[in-house]
């Protein structure tokens, strides 16, 4: 009896002391909120390829599958959410879960959005009045589809830097939870990681992600959250100036490479811009986005400071009572004012003129970390991957493979 406890507990002990963390990065879960910040009641989903388990959970769960081809609308009712298959089979008890497993590829669309295309596991849940979707894939997926997206590029080495880059940002996002709150470790917006779904994976960047995998960027040792942005225009700003964030890996420098020609992103389309707005126009978006009472209608605006690399980082909106805000915040304004093909980043000068204002800039995006445009030049200048990462985040290492 003993020696079957003592073996027991020798064998209880070896199982806690096996390495947590055994199982590799790249395939590992992560869960995605996927439109999270839209409120909706109503989404279908299609089954585009696959048979897919759809499991309703509640006080009397039941299942049933979704076939290839077949799609069902799910509806938020008062008494939860309900479903109806295109085959007719209609599910009414009000669920407060709804997964769906098993398959290849589901299509889903909410009302007035692009459809979007999903592998893994899609969670449908609802908080108060909006219901809530959880995409469960791993580490590499989201790599791949990231990476796909935000990728302008057929450079190999280029791609695998941004592979790097995107994984770091998964790996900091699951030890570092930024939406605690929420059942996923991660959202589809810009300030975690823009994603939108799998339909833009292409076949090259699946295979520099697995050439690459469990790679990560760490600095003294810890995994650090890399900033990335479209074209910095020549000169990359420090994480310091615009976000205020001590990220010594993340400094000021020229996106340019010693005796090798110009700016690694000259060849993007945003280095340079010019926009000619309204004056009248310009004062509407001032109204509109910063409104909030009488006391505070801003009628005009003025750049507060400027760092080095001509990129505005704090604005003064005058009015009654003038406020002053990042130039990061401003920027996230204008963009959702005057779309992304507008103001293009903050590093720009102005022209007044009667009627209009002209708005000359360099770049397009924030400015720190990573300049897509530039990683794509260095991989043209015969830079590998790790030169490429070295270049736009100083002092970091690639660790080669997850922690065991
Ligand atoms: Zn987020
Ligand atoms: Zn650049």
């Amino acid at each position: 009896m003993n020696k079957i406890l003592t073996t027991l507990f020798i064998a209880t002990f070896l199982f806690f002391c096996a390495p947590v963390n055994s199982q590799s990065l790249d395939q590992r879960t992560i869960r995605i909120g996927i439109n999270s910040d839209e409120v909706f009641t109503t989404i279908r989903i299609q089954s585009f390829s696959g048979n897919w388990r759809v499991e309703f959970g509640g006080a009397s769960p039941t299942r049933d599958l979704l076939t290839e081809g077949e799609d069902c609308t799910i509806m938020l009712v008062p008494k939860g959410m309900v479903a109806r298959f295109s085959d007719g089979k209609e599910f009414g008890q009000g669920y407060n879960s709804i997964t769906i497993s098993g398959g290849e590829l589901l299509n889903f669309e909410i009302p007035d959005q692009p459809p979007v295309l999903l592998q893994g596991i899609l969670e449908v849940g609802y908080k108060e009045t909006s219901i809530q979707l959880v995409n469960k894939i791993s580490v590499h997926q989201h790599v791949v589809s990231s990476v796909s997206k935000i990728g302008i590029t057929n450079e190999p080495e280029s791609l695998k830097a941004l592979c790097v880059m995107a994984r770091t940002r998964l790996a900091w996002h699951l030890a570092n939870p930024q939406h605690k709150e929420e059942n996923y470790d991660i959202c589809d917006k810009d300030h975690c990681f823009p994603f939108s779904g799998c339909g833009y994976n292409r076949e090259l960047v699946d295979i520099l992600a697995s050439m690459t995998s469990d790679q990560t960027l760490t600095y003294g040792g810890k995994v650090i959250m890399p900033r990335y942005h479209n074209t910095c225009g020549g000169r990359i700003s420090s994480a310091r100036d615009i976000y205020g964030e001590d990220e010594p890996y993340h400094p000021s420098h020229p996106d340019l490479l010693d005796g090798k020609g110009s700016e690694n992103c000259f060849h993007s389309p945003g280095f340079h811009w010019s926009i000619e707005l309204q004056k009248a126009d310009f004062l509407d978006f001032l109204s509109l986005a910063f409104a909030g009472g009488a006391e505070r209608v801003y009628t005009g605006w003025e750049p507060a400071k400027v760092d080095a690399n001509g990129r505005i980082y704090q604005v003064t909106l005058r009015g009654r009572l003038p406020k002053s805000i990042s130039g990061i915040e401003f920027h996230r304004e204008l963009s959702e004012y005057f779309g992304p093909n507008g103001i293009k980043s903050m590093k720009f000068t102005m022209e007044l003129l009667r009627r209009t204002i002209i708005f000359r800039g360099m770049g397009q995006g924030e400015g720190v970390g990573l300049c897509i445009y530039g990683a794509d030049g260095l991989a043209k200048k015969s830079q590998k991957y790790l030169e490429i990462l070295k270049f736009y985040y100083p002092g970091t290492e690639v660790k080669m493979k997850a922690e065991k």
